[in-house]
């Protein structure tokens, strides 16, 4: 089967495109690229038609007039299978992926039972391989039932499939456990993904800390509280040489940090942060708003300001969306009470598509921090469309506007606080190892 995607803005930061060119994809394969300038050159008006043609089916795809690029790689998700599918399933959430022009995801451990062993990682393949819209790859827990007291089996998952390692959800509060994690994933080369948050800090805060959080009567977290576990973190990576990546960074003090360590040479340690982080504040709380509830909890204006300088210097590598799913009944609770997370998938390109609009990122950047980076990081053949690779596409329509209906999303979880916002980015084809999925 050949599809030619044919006229659209190619952009792959991988190998450094970006102008108009013609895109030939054979049996799930990138077969081609080629561009209008080397076309010219050839004499040839569209050598790429000429391949098509000659085998014989097929389909063209016109992509005049929108930006094609490397499916995105999201490294950061809870698929909440097993043990949490009221909220979420493994073929829901691949299926938001796919709607949000998403190829691949990293999933998160915290399911029940929790991946901390090879045979719920084999399970979570398994079950993507059945019902999965995506590519899924597991993060394993660092730790046994992510309780931070004993390390997992840390070489098994890395061989059934795990990528990367992580207690998302909770920080590992033990240093020396931190500390044993970054030397013992150094066998495989494989990254430890820190949720920064100290608990004894943080303790039971549900909102940013300041004076909106006196004013509303709710408990607040710090900054520091992220801040001080980011720095023992960086301290750790320097010690051990071993792979950091700190996950959902959200506060200025956090952006400061990671930027002084870069600059010391640290090449070990490289960032995340997520739409909601650069896109509003804590001000999204003022009402009580359940669906704007999210650990760590969104900022002050500031913050938001020093993450897209931190994204524009390069000091944070790579958004991610942190999609945690929760059923409609869980964010009814009262504001204490409910679950923190936003279903993210399927708003990610349009929020982060405003940073090319404000002048924070390029394009390039943009697409290089949603596809190429995080795969590099994760260690995964992805978020590029070299010759030989999966056929991982999706093709975006940056002019045309759509409201966001949280009730209309693919996931489960309708918890979003920006239902209603008019985006503009919106994926109008996916495709994945060359099977294309397309909406109006
Ligand atoms: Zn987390």
């Amino acid at each position: 089967m050949k599809i030619l995607i044919k006229n659209g803005h190619v952009i792959d930061p991988s190998q450094k495109i970006d102008n108009i060119c013609d895109v030939l994809i054979e049996d799930g394969k990138i077969k081609e690229i080629r561009s209008k300038k080397s076309r010219v050159k050839s004499k040839d008006t569209n050598p790429l038609l000429k391949t098509f043609t000659k085998g014989g089916g097929g389909r063209i795809i016109d992509a005049k007039g929108l930006i094609v690029m490397p499916g995105l790689v999201d490294m950061h998700v809870h698929l909440r299978e097993p043990g949490f599918e009221y909220k979420e399933t493994i073929k829901t959430g691949t299926g938001a992926a796919i709607k949000g022009g998403f190829t691949s995801v990293c999933c998160m451990p915290n399911t029940n039972p929790i991946n901390d062993n090879s045979s719920v990682t084999e399970f979570i393949i398994r079950k993507a391989i059945q019902e999965g819209s995506c590519s899924v790859y597991p993060i394993g827990a660092v730790t046994k039932g992510q309780k931070g007291e004993e390390l997992s089996e840390l070489t098994m998952m890395y061989e059934t499939g795990c990528i990367a390692f992580s207690d998302d959800g909770r920080p590992v509060m033990n240093s020396m456990m931190m500390r044993r994690a970054l030397e013992y994933s150094k066998i495989f080369n494989a990254p430890v993904i820190s949720h920064c948050e100290d608990l004894t800090l943080s303790s039971e805060g549900v909102m940013n800390e300041g004076l909106l959080s006196v004013t509303l009567g709710l408990k607040g977290i710090p900054a520091q509280a992220e801040e001080i576990m980011v720095a023992r973190d960086v301290a750790l990576a320097e010690l051990t040489n071993g792979r950091l990546h700190i996950a959902h960074v959200s506060t200025k003090g956090s952006v400061e940090i990671i930027r002084i360590a870069k600059k010391r040479g640290l090449t070990n340690i490289t960032s995340e942060t997520c739409p909601h982080y650069f896109s509003i504040t804590e001000e999204a709380v003022r009402l009580y708003d359940t669906n704007a509830k999210v650990n760590p909890p969104l900022r002050r204006k500031e913050d938001v300001e020093a993450i897209k300088e931190g994204l524009a210097d390069g000091t944070i590598d790579v958004i991610a969306t942190d999609h945690a799913p929760h059923h409609m009944d869980e964010k009814l609770l009262e504001f204490d009470l409910t679950p923190s997370g936003i279903s993210g998938l399927e708003t990610a390109i349009g929020l982060s598509i405003k940073l090319v609009e404000e002048g924070v990122l390029t394009l390039s950047q943009l697409v290089g921090k949603m596809s190429f980076m995080p795969a590099k990081i994760a260690g995964i053949d992805k978020g590029t469309l070299k010759h030989g690779s999966d056929a991982d596409v999706v093709i975006i329509d940056t002019k045309k506007e759509y409201k966001v209906e949280a009730a209309r999303f693919i996931s489960k979880g309708k918890n979003t606080p920006f239902n209603g916002w008019v985006l503009r980015g919106m994926p109008v084809m996916t495709i994945r190892k060359g099977r294309v999925y397309e909406w109006q």
